[in-house]
C-alpha cells in the first residue's frame, strides 16, 4: 500500500469523466488499497480514484470509523438505481476542496448497484449520511464537485481562495 497525492481544485483532471472498470483484478485491488490508505491518512471518509489522478470508476468510503474500528466500503462502477424525492441537507467538505464547507441538499435515500472489492455484484440501500457520501463520491466520477451546486459568486470565491493557497504552498516548497 502507498499514500498517493490528493489533487485539489482548481485542477482540470478533477473535471474529467471517469471510465468504467472492465475487470476487478489485482491492479484495481491495489489501487483500492492505496486509495483507502490515502483516505484514512488525510483523514477523510470518502475518496474517488480521480482525486488521486486515476480516471476510473472506483470509490472507497468509510463513514463509520469509530474507536479505531475500520469499516471500509469499496464501490466499483457504481450506478444509481433509484433516488428518493425527499432531500436531506448536510454540511459537506471534500479532500479536493480543502478547508471549505457548504450545506448541500441531496436525495436522502438512494439505491445503488456496484461491484465490490472482489468484483462481486452488490446492492446498497443507502440513507442519511451514507446516501449523501455515495452521491458526493459518484459526482466525482462525472467531474462534479460539491461547490458546483453553490451560487456562481460563492463558487468563484472558494476557487480564488484555493488558487491563492496553492500559490502560497508552492512558494514555501521552492
Ligand atoms: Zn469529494
Amino acid at each position: 500500500m502507498a499514500l498517493r497525492q490528493i489533487l485539489t481544485e482548481p485542477n482540470s483532471i478533477l473535471r474529467q469523466k471517469s471510465l468504467p472498470v472492465d475487470l476487478v483484478d489485482e491492479n484495481i485491488q491495489s489501487l483500492m488499497d492505496d486509495m483507502l490508505e490515502t483516505m484514512y491518512g488525510a483523514p477523510g471518509i470518502g475518496l474517488a480514484a480521480i482525486q488521486i489522478g486515476i480516471p476510473k470508476r472506483v470509490i472507497v468510503l468509510d463513514i463509520d470509523q469509530k474507536e479505531g474500528k475500520k469499516n471500509p466500503i469499496f464501490l466499483v462502477n457504481p450506478e444509481i438505481i433509484q433516488k428518493s424525492k425527499n432531500l436531506s441537507t448536510y454540511e459537506e467538505g471534500c479532500l479536493s476542496v480543502p478547508g471549505q464547507f457548504a450545506e448541500i441538499d441531496r436525495p436522502d435515500k438512494c439505491n445503488i448497484k456496484y461491484l465490490d472489492y472482489y468484483g462481486v455484484k452488490k446492492e446498497i440501500n443507502a440513507e442519511g449520511m451514507l446516501a449523501t457520501c455515495i452521491q458526493h463520491e459518484m459526482d466525482h466520477l462525472e467531474g462534479i464537485l460539491f461547490i458546483d451546486y453553490l451560487s456562481k459568486l460563492k463558487k468563484t470565491m472558494i476557487v480564488k481562495k484555493l488558487s491563492k493557497q496553492k500559490k502560497a504552498l508552492e512558494r514555501i516548497v521552492v
